[in-house]
């Protein structure tokens, strides 16, 4: 079994997430919409950021765009929006974000980042050390994101914990942050 990268960025959102879709195969009511609008993002948002950026600030010597990858050793999968060949000899994952940067990265990015470093370096044989999220909505705002040894810890740990959850039916606790809910596709079966 395989958990996806959007199942981890669902888990740290609210863990019960990860039950209701993949033990109780409840599916979120937004998941087609939000795929749709987010491809049409991305087309749009990729042709906005400046090549010649990419290529001189980042010193990207190539890049490979929409690469879908499996780790069968951590278990996980992810299409990751570009990757960036670095002329260290690096390679780093780019993601796209429709969101205004509010001057720090989340959590739930930063792990995200880390999961697709993790597939990039198994998959391509070349150190990952940083990855880079666009933030579409602050002017195409570049942020760098520099990952250590615990950084790649905390991810995979975090797939471990889906991974119990989903092979032992475990009813995980709730997201502790109530405002969540409101909203919720799960909020009626949620007690
Ligand atoms: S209602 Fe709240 S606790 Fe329950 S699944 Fe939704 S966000 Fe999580």
């Amino acid at each position: 079994m395989f958990i996806t990268v959007s199942d981890v960025i669902e888990y740290l959102f609210c863990p019960r997430f990860i039950f209701f879709m993949h033990c109780l195969n409840i599916p979120q009511r937004e998941e087609r919409y939000y795929k749709v609008l987010r491809g049409r993002e991305l087309h749009e948002s990729r042709e906005k950021v400046n090549t010649s950026y990419v290529r001189k600030r980042l010193k990207c010597v190539r890049k490979e765009v929409s690469v879908y990858l499996t780790s069968r050793r951590y278990r996980i999968k992810g299409e990751v929006d570009e990757v960036l060949f670095l002329d260290d000899g690096t390679a780093a994952p780019m993601d796209y974000k429709y969101a205004e940067y509010s001057g720090v990265v989340h959590r739930t990015h930063r792990y995200q980042l880390a999961l697709y470093g993790l597939l990039i370096m198994e998959h391509f044989e070349v150190p990952v050390n940083r990855g880079y999220i666009c933030y579409t909505r602050s002017n195409h705002h570049v942020e760098e994101v520099i990952f250590r040894q615990k950084d790649y810890d905390a991810a995979i740990d975090t797939v471990n914990e889906i991974l119990r959850t989903v092979q032992y039916g475990y009813y995980p606790e709730g997201t502790k942050q109530k405002a969540r809910c409101v909203d919720c596709t799960y909020r009626n079966i949620c007690d």
